[in-house]
């Protein structure tokens, strides 16, 4: 209460005094949406001065405003409410807002009037307007799994965890990757098959989702290996992840893990206040698909369990940065755990690599099959 009357008190000080000394000061930000756009107005006390042209980022957009402030509740409840977010940070004196939206949106902006700024978010023209609770892909009215986007997880200076055996896991999803790309091929032909890598290189993992989406992707799979800190270790087994924040200690550090491979990025900046929030404002911006990611996973989870010797740990989630920004359902396979003996192993092993990859591609079908059906009802 005392706050909230100091701020009652000092604001229009702060506002007068920011003003004189040439500093805008920002009073709303409001979004309004219509079945095609979603215009966001950022209104200034007066004159607003200038303001930067939008870049992208990880999760969406982020504008830059120079010698800018803003005024606490500043942010209108439409422009936090999903599938839309907002954050706001102050860098010395550039106000920064960070606008969450879908990576295969654009955005302009303009100005409108001496107070107003416009900014309005748009899809890009080739995914066209998809209706609230529309399924992903439906081309022309007729259905297609058209393209389906393979990530070998890490590369390059990233190897990922190392198994008990000297098996990188940058080999070992790269095979996996290569083998499900030829099945697919091979039983799949009218299906284009897009891999994020298919050398020992490394890849940013917010590119992956990129060239997921840049592709149309309808379906991505993120293929790695779990590892125990300590090793040999008993623990065991594949688990298949879809984005949510995570549910216990185990899924944390699943994701900890595989989030650090940004560490051998050039910038990790665009990582920065990646937080539990953000993880929530990602999932939501998923919403559409989420089902369809979730009943993808448990069908992998079936088909490995029921063709290969790995322990089926189910299905489970976390802020898997990699998943962020994906625009179709998505998964991430932890196939096994390099550092147990037995399953080292078999990873390492061209058997086990192939039956994995054909439990992938079998799990890819009944998955199609499901979602045939449910788009043709
Ligand atoms: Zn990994």
């Amino acid at each position: 209460m005392i706050r909230l009357l100091c701020a009652l008190v000092f604001l229009p000080a702060l506002l007068l005094q920011t003003e004189q000394s040439g500093v805008s000061v920002i009073t709303s930000v409001r979004a309004t949406s219509t079945t095609d756009s979603t215009t966001i107005r950022i209104r200034a006390a007066r004159t607003l001065t200038a303001f930067q042209k939008p870049e992208r980022t990880i999760d969406g957009f982020v504008v830059r405003i120079p010698s800018a402030t803003i005024y606490p509740d500043a942010l209108d409840s439409s422009v936090i409410k999903p599938p839309l977010g907002c954050r706001v940070e102050r860098v010395r004196d550039i106000l920064v807002l960070r606008f969450v939206c879908s990576t295969t949106d654009t955005m302009t902006i303009a100005r409108d009037g001496q107070r107003d700024v416009v900014c309005t978010i748009r899809p890009l023209p080739k995914r066209r307007s998809e209706p609230e609770s529309t399924m992903p892909a439906k081309t022309a009215g007729k259905w297609s799994l058209d393209v389906i986007v393979i990530d070998a997880g890490h590369g390059g200076q990233d190897a990922g965890a190392e198994g008990v055996n000297g098996v990188f896991e940058k080999d070992v999803t790269l095979a996996i990757a290569k083998k499900l790309r030829d099945l697919f091929k091979e039983n799949m032909p009218s299906t284009k098959v897009v891999m994020t890598r298919d050398s020992d290189v490394f890849i940013e993992l917010f590119r992956r989702t990129q060239i997921a989406n840049e592709a149309g992707g309808k379906l991505f799979i993120s293929i790695h290996c779990n590892s125990m800190p300590t090793k040999p270790n008993p623990a065991h087994g594949c688990e298949t992840y879809i984005l949510r924040p995570g549910r216990n200690d185990d899924a944390a550090r699943v994701a900890s893990r595989e989030n650090s491979s940004v560490k051998f990025e050039k910038s990790s900046s665009r990582y920065q206040g990646m937080t539990e929030d953000q993880i929530i404002i990602a999932t939501m911006a998923q919403r559409s698909f989420v089902r369809l990611s979730e009943s993808f996973a448990s069908t992998i989870q079936r088909e490995v369990k029921s063709t290969t010797p790995l322990a089926d740990r189910g299905m489970s989630q976390a802020g898997f940065f990699v998943l962020v920004g994906a625009s179709m359902p998505n998964v991430l396979v932890e196939t096994g755990f390099l550092s147990n003996t037995n399953d080292a192993e078999y990873l390492a092993s061209a058997a086990g690599q192939t039956a994995l990859a054909r439990s992938l591609s079998v799990a890819v079908k009944l998955y199609a099959a499901t979602y045939q059906r449910s788009m043709s009802h």
